[in-house]
């Protein structure tokens, strides 16, 4: 087994951005030292992730899991999103967590965390369609959903937190110690 110099913890190879280049990124991430973890934001992402990870013997993992922003029909500026280079703005594709479809993609030897998961409030203030009481709590029942997984399968979360912290660590400490 060879010794990255470096581990970048959190990518998105595993995207629509890099559906005809994604490999070539990926080899070269490779040749450079660098080993990553592909993160999946929806189902389709999570799983594309496993198959990264796949063909691959070692330097590309998965975590798998459902991201608060796609829980609501909502519009994402790329202006707004570092990195974004190339990526156009897009629409959020609207998705509800399904425990028993994650799940086999959560015990996959290649996957490594469940993420990203977690709370979103700053795009939901600009743009939800909602009440904010049932986002939040829409969001908070998502999020328990892939704790719950997360503990299943014994692998860590992979957090996803914007202008939510004290929330985050309220539901998080809560049920992530209810069943210690
Ligand atoms: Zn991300």
């Amino acid at each position: 087994m060879s010794i990255p110099k470096l581990i970048d913890i959190h990518s998105h190879v595993n995207f629509n951005a890099f559906k005809n280049d994604g490999h070539e990124v990926l080899k070269r991430t490779l040749d450079a030292g660098v080993w990553t973890i592909l993160v999946g934001s929806q189902i389709d992402t999570s799983r594309r992730a496993v198959e990264y990870a796949e063909k691959y013997p070692e330097g590309i993992y998965a975590a798998v899991g459902l991201h608060p922003i796609h829980l609501s029909d909502m519009y994402v500026d790329a202006k707004e999103i570092s990195a974004a280079e190339g990526v156009p703005s897009f629409h959020t594709r609207v998705e509800r967590f399904s425990y028993d479809a994650y799940k086999p993609l959560a015990m996959h030897p290649k996957t490594v965390a469940i993420g990203e998961c977690g709370l979103d409030y700053y795009r939901v203030m600009e743009h939800g369609t909602w009440n904010m009481e049932q986002i939040k709590n829409l969001q908070a029942d998502t999020f328990r959903q892939q704790i719950a997984l997360a503990r299943e399968v014994k692998k860590p979360l992979m957090i996803h937190c914007r202008n939510a912290y004290e929330d985050l660590l309220h539901y998080g400490s809560y049920y992530v110690c209810a069943r210690l």
